[in-house]
């Protein structure tokens, strides 16, 4: 076996669901500093993998959507922290292993550990995905994988050894511009008609234009309509620069700090139809909250 194929069964041993590798040329139009030759100067190749977000956690985002707000919980940890953690790990191994190969690697947190002021992660996951083949955009602007849709976490590797790209998604168009992501936002922070062009090798990727600050309020819990926050502002006007964030995040008090906990959103993902594991129209009725009694 060649390296990149121990790389791949290494990954695929370890729980990961995809492995994709991309030619550092295909992240040229990437933001300067967020380049893989920005990362580590001989940079050759970039691998990445990605987990499937499970069912489970897209069922606890829909509950904490429909008003059971601790829903939001199981979707933290099992749909994002722990996954991103996991993945982690498994990048590390790999990294041990092309050390001990000879190459040099640069490891980015696959997602804390970004800058906030940028609103950016060392190098995009997201772009990442479409970059090593296993992806290819969808109107949300994330990563749409033919089998799971946008619902997957991605971790990346940037390294000096050279191995063999994987060719870039082209099987059918993916994104079925049904717009739904569009509409579920609950911030409006994503644009139905304004679009991004991108483009990596010979092709152009469109995507929706995102106001990061709105986005990024409705993650956080500042935002109405966000999980649980259902008293918060409207944050379409104020918020148009990361400023505005910055200063409405400094003036949340201390009550509303704690419950922000209980925030974070992923609608744009969650509900997308494309791929498996997502309600579609065959969604299960929402959950009755009214009761009379209770052991609490
Ligand atoms: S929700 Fe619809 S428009 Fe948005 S990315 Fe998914 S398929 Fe495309
Ligand atoms: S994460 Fe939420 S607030 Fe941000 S674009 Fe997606 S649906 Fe909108």
């Amino acid at each position: 076996m060649n390296l990149k194929e121990d790389l791949r069964k290494m990954a695929l041993d370890n729980g990961m669901d995809y492995f994709g590798v991309g030619s550092v040329d295909r992240w040229a139009n990437a933001p300067v500093g967020h380049r893989p030759n920005d990362l580590l100067p001989e940079a050759k190749s970039v691998i990445v993998m990605g987990v499937r977000v499970p069912e489970g956690c897209t069922q606890s985002n829909h509950r904490a959507y429909e008003g059971m707000r601790h829903g939001i919980f199981t979707y933290m940890l099992f749909g994002y922290n722990l996954i991103n953690s996991y993945m982690e790990d498994v990048a590390l191994k790999l990294a041990e292993y092309l050390n001990e190969a000879g190459s040099k690697v640069f490891l980015p947190p696959s997602s804390v550990g970004r800058d906030e002021y940028l609103m950016r992660g060392v190098i995009s996951n997201r772009h990442s995905a479409v970059c090593a083949g296993l992806a290819e955009f969808g109107w949300n602007g994330l990563a749409l994988t033919p089998d799971a849709g946008p619902r997957v976490r991605w971790v990346v590797i940037v390294t000096e050894a050279e191995l063999e790209a994987d060719p870039l998604y082209s099987g059918p168009p993916l994104c079925k511009k049904c717009k739904k992501c569009v509409k579920e936002c609950p911030t409006e922070a994503l644009s139905e008609t304004e679009s991004v062009d991108l483009n990596i090798s010979d092709r152009t990727y469109i995507y929706g234009k995102l106001i990061k600050p709105i986005c990024r309020s409705g993650v956080t819990g500042l935002a109405a309509g966000t999980a649980g926050r259902l008293q918060a502002q409207n944050v379409q006007q104020t918020v148009t620069k990361v400023e505005d964030w910055f200063k409405l995040a400094k003036s949340d008090n201390r009550w509303n700090r704690l419950e922000r906990v209980a925030a974070m959103c992923g609608r744009c993902m969650i509900l997308c139809p494309v791929g498996r594991n997502q309600i579609g129209e065959n969604a299960s009725a929402p959950t009755d909250l009214t009761q009379t009694k209770s052991f609490a």
